[in-house]
């Protein structure tokens, strides 16, 4: 069965929201990188769209900036159904989610893959699960063949009163850029007008 079907149909965690209303991500399929979030927000669900909403729109914008082009990257989340602010995820619906991320990174085939939180980074690197974002955020991990470098979320870079997290959070960007297509300087400049 395809793997949007098998999501549309599940009902595994108490977050299980209309299947007609799941995303499952955007962009490029193969891409050589691919960017995963935690969870649709209620914003994206409405508009049908992820990353539609203000922090999405902060992830989008520091992206050009940072050089990528639309078939550079493949934008998805961890959770398929949306999680409110105040909520914690779900261990059961973290586990089945993840199985449907594998999938997804198995038709992706990215080189790299860039995790937004320590949620995401901490579901697919388990050894470094108790590692601190602030500290390792930019390094690089491997996972069966595929380097994943964490960073922060956007909400928290958004919502961050330090300058120095805006600044983190479009280095690891535009590294990761220049890891992969290896060409230097093509991203802006900091701070992005
Ligand atoms: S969040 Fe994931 S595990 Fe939970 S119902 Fe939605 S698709 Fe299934």
């Amino acid at each position: 069965m395809p793997i949007e079907t098998v999501i549309r149909e599940c009902t595994a965690c108490e977050l299980c929201c209309h299947a007609d209303l799941r995303l499952m991500g955007m962009g490029a399929i193969p891409a050589p990188i691919m960017v995963i979030s935690e969870a649709p927000s209620g914003k994206d669900l409405m508009r049908r769209r992820l990353f539609s909403d203000p922090f999405g729109q902060y992830l989008l914008k520091n992206l050009v900036a940072a050089g990528y082009k639309q078939n550079d990257v493949y934008l998805t989340t961890l959770l398929k159904c949306p999680i409110k602010a105040d909520q914690s995820m779900p261990a059961t619906g973290v586990m089945t989610c993840l199985s449907f991320l594998h999938e997804q990174i198995r038709q992706v085939k990215p080189k790299v893959i860039i995790t937004l939180g320590s949620t995401v980074f901490s579901s697919l690197v388990t050894a470094k699960k108790k590692a601190k974002l602030t500290t390792i955020h930019g390094d690089t991990f491997v996972m069966n063949g595929i380097n994943i470098v964490p960073t922060y979320h956007p909400s928290f870079v958004v919502t961050s009163d330090k300058d120095l997290r805006k600044k983190e959070f479009y280095k690891d960007l535009w590294r990761v850029h220049e890891m992969v297509f290896g060409v230097v300087g093509l991203h802006k400049k900091w701070p992005l007008k």
